[in-house]
């Protein structure tokens, strides 16, 4: 296990910052739960993942994402650039690259990692009590259903999908340090800035 966020020699005079990673089932309200936070004052600030897949819109490299292609992947992934990396579809990755960490550590930020439970739980392995993982659980499969419906984002067969996921997902909850029920949304959020504030405390 890591006693320290950077992979890289770097001056470590300066107070590093700590890990905290967000886990959800799509549509349980993580997104709104994490982007609360960003103004609360806790010094957050995002790991941009790595991918394969083409920008979409207005999505910008080294903002939304670190766009690769899927060489340029595979290269990073051999020279063992990556801190976790996923093939999602053929020639579809995605990853977190260990500069990124470094980057923000160096910077003294708390880093935010929006990853899937897989990831999640990887990540919390590797750093311990360097990281903080908290899971958000939706109140139930049928209210989950509903907030997919009503965000108006998926088609009738993806939102089917994605609750065939969830349940997978949610078998993951107990191990993560903290789970959060958004049930009601300013509850979860007092309950998730409980939590990261005596986190970042120790
Ligand atoms: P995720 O990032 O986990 O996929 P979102 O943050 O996009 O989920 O939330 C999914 C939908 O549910 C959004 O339309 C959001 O406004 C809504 N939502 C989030 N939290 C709650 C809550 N506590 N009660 C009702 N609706 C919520």
């Amino acid at each position: 296990m890591k006693d320290f966020c950077y992979h890289t020699t770097v001056n470590k005079t300066k107070k590093e910052g700590k890990l905290i990673i967000f886990s959800a089932p799509s549509g349980s309200g993580k997104s709104t739960i994490v982007q609360a936070l960003l103004d609360k004052g806790f010094n957050l600030e995002f790991s941009i993942s790595a991918t394969s897949r083409a920008p979409r819109g207005n999505e910008r490299n080294g903002v939304e994402y670190h766009f690769l292609s899927p060489d340029e992947f595979r290269a990073k992934i051999a020279e063992g650039a990556f801190l976790e990396w996923e093939e999602v579809y053929k020639n579809t990755y995605y990853g977190t690259l260990k500069s990124e960490v470094d980057r923000i550590c160096t910077a003294g930020n708390n880093i935010v990692f929006d990853v899937d439970v897989v990831g999640g739980v990887n990540i919390k392995k590797m750093y311990g009590d360097k990281a903080l993982s908290i899971f958000v659980q939706p109140p139930s499969i049928e209210e989950l259903r509903n907030r997919l419906t009503s965000r108006g984002t998926d088609s009738s067969e993806k939102i089917d999908m994605r609750i065939a996921k969830a349940e997978k997902e949610l078998t993951f909850a107990p191990e993560f340090d903290k789970v959060i029920v958004n049930d009601k949304l300013e509850q979860a959020l007092e309950e998730t800035e409980k939590a990261l504030a005596s986190f970042l405390i120790k």
